[in-house]
C-alpha cells in the first residue's frame, strides 16, 4: 500500500511551507494558543498577528480551496485540502476561517435561498464576515434536539426569546446562526429551524467569559424579544436539525490533531535532549523515554488513520464512523500528550508563559489547560463512543 501523495500535492506542501516560514513571526511559539490542531480561541498576542495572516491566506484563496468554483472556491482535492491542513496544524497557524468557512457557507450552499447566497457567500470568501454558532444552551449540550430557544411567527417576522451559552466568539461575530424551537408538538428533533441574522439585532446580548486559558472566548446569548425578519430562516421552516447535520464533504481526517501532536513531540523530545535534571538529562530517564516512545507511535497510528481517511474520501466511501474513530483518539491521545509533556517537566511544567523559567514559552503548561477542550466541543468522547457503539458495531440505543 502506498501512502505517498501525488507529485503536485508534494509540490504545494512546498508552497505552504514557504509561506508560514516567511508569514509566521520567528516567536510564534510563545504567542499562540492553539494545541494539536485544536484552538480554544485566540488571544489577546495572537489576535494582530491572527488579522494580517488571515488576509494573506484570503488572498490566496486557501481557506475556501475547498469550495466550488461556482461560489468562489477552488474545486480543491481532498489530498491538497489534508496538506494545507496538516502544514498549519503542524506549525501551529491561526486557523483559518472558523465556522464560516466549515460550515456556515457550506450549509448555505445547500439550504440557503439566492439572497442568501448573495449576501454571505462572497464576504465569506473575502473574509469580510464571521459568525458565531448559535446551538448549545444551559439544559440542551450533548443532547442538542433539547434546544428551548423558541421562534414564534408574528406577521413576516419571527420573535425570538432564549438563552445559548458556551458560543465562540460572539461577542467578535458578525453573524449568529442559529438553531431555534419553532415548534414544541412534535418529537423534539422536528420542530427545530435554522435562522442566521447579526448579533446587532436589538434585543440580542451577548456576554464574554474566560475559557481554561484565561482567554475572553465562550459566551452566554441572550435573546430576549429579538424581532428578525423571514429572510432570516435558513431552508424550510422545522428541518433545522437535519441542516445541522449536514454539510459539504469536507477533508475530515482529523490530521491537523496528529500534525499538531507530532510537532508537540518534537519539542518535548528536543528539550529532553537539553535539559539535565539531578545531573542527568532526562533523555536518558528510563520511565520518561517509556512514556514518549510510547506516545510517538500513537501518533504514528494517527497519521496512517487520518491518511486512510483521505484515501477513502477520495474514494467516495462513507467516513462518518471512521471520522468518529479519528475524533475520538486524536483528541484523547493529545490530552494525553499534553499530560505527558507537563509530567516530563516536573514543576517547571506548571509554570506559565508569563515566568522566564517557563520551559518552551510554557507551551505544554498551556496545551495540558487547552487539551481539556479537545474531548467536549464538536461532540464530547462519551458520544462519540455511544456513536460508533451504535453505527459502527450495531448496538443497541
Ligand atoms: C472549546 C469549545 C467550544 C465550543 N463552542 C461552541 C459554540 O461555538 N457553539 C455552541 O453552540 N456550542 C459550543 N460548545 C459547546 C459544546 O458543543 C458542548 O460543550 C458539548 O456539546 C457538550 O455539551 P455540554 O457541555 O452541555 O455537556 P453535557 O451534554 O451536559 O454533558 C456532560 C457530560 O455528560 C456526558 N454525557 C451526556 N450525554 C451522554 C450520554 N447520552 N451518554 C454518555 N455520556 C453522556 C458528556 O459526555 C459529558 O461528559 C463548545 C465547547 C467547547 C469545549
Amino acid at each position: 500500500m502506498d501512502f505517498g501523495l501525488d507529485p503536485e500535492d508534494e509540490l504545494f506542501r512546498q508552497e505552504v511551507r514557504a509561506f508560514l516560514d516567511r508569514e509566521l513571526p520567528a516567536d510564534w511559539l510563545g504567542m499562540s494558543v492553539s494545541w494539536a490542531g485544536y484552538g480554544a480561541a485566540s488571544g489577546e498576542l495572537e489576535g494582530p498577528v491572527r488579522q494580517t495572516f488571515y488576509k494573506k491566506l484570503i488572498k490566496r484563496g486557501w481557506p475556501t480551496m475547498a469550495w466550488p468554483k461556482a461560489y468562489g472556491g477552488q474545486d480543491a482535492s481532498f489530498t491538497h485540502q489534508y496538506v494545507y491542513n496538516e502544514e498549519m496544524a503542524y506549525r501551529g497557524a491561526p486557523e483559518s476561517g472558523g465556522i464560516a468557512v466549515t460550515y456556515v457557507g457550506p450549509a448555505i450552499m445547500v439550504h440557503g435561498s439566492e439572497e442568501h447566497k448573495k449576501k454571505f457567500l462572497g464576504g465569506i470568501v473575502r473574509g469580510e464576515i464571521s459568525f458565531a454558532q448559535g446551538f448549545s444552551e444551559p439544559g440542551a449540550g450533548s443532547d442538542l434536539a433539547s434546544v428551548t430557544t423558541r421562534a414564534v411567527r408574528d406577521g413576516y417576522d419571527y420573535i425570538i426569546n432564549g438563552q445559548k451559552t458556551f458560543t465562540s466568539g460572539a461577542h467578535l461575530a458578525d453573524y449568529i446562526w442559529l438553531l431555534a424551537r419553532t415548534n414544541a408538538d412534535v418529537p423534539k428533533h422536528k420542530g427545530l429551524s435554522m435562522f442566521v441574522f447579526p448579533m446587532k439585532t436589538p434585543g440580542v446580548t451577548s456576554r464574554p467569559f474566560l475559557n481554561i486559558c484565561d482567554v475572553l472566548s465562550f459566551n452566554d446569548v441572550y435573546f430576549d424579544n429579538v424581532r428578525v425578519p423571514q429572510d432570516a430562516l435558513v431552508g424550510e421552516e422545522d428541518k433545522g436539525w437535519y441542516q445541522a447535520m449536514t454539510g459539504l464533504d469536507f477533508e475530515r481526517s482529523g490530521v491537523a490533531r496528529f500534525a499538531g501532536c507530532r510537532r508537540a513531540m518534537e519539542l518535548l523530545v528536543r528539550y529532553m535532549k537539553e535539559t539535565k535534571w539531578n545531573g542527568r538529562y532526562l533523555a536518558e530517564d528510563p520511565l520518561a523515554r517509556e512514556r514518549v516512545a510510547e506516545t510517538a507511535v500513537d501518533i504514528e497510528v494517527g497519521r496512517l488513520m487520518a491518511l486512510r481517511i483521505i484515501s477513502m474520501q477520495t474514494r467516495r466511501m462513507s467516513v462518518s464512523n471512521a471520522s468518529s474513530v479519528s475524533k475520538l483518539y486524536g483528541s484523547e491521545l493529545s490530552q494525553r500528550l499534553a499530560r505527558l509533556g507537563a509530567d516530563v517537566m516536573g514543576p517547571f511544567g506548571t509554570l506559565t508563559r508569563r515566568s522566564k523559567w517557563a520551559p518552551l514559552s510554557g507551551f505544554f503548561e498551556l496545551a495540558y489547560r487547552n487539551s481539556v477542550s479537545a474531548t467536549l466541543g464538536a461532540g464530547t468522547s462519551e458520544i462519540q463512543r455511544n456513536i460508533l457503539a451504535q453505527r459502527g458495531l450495531g448496538l443497541p440505543r
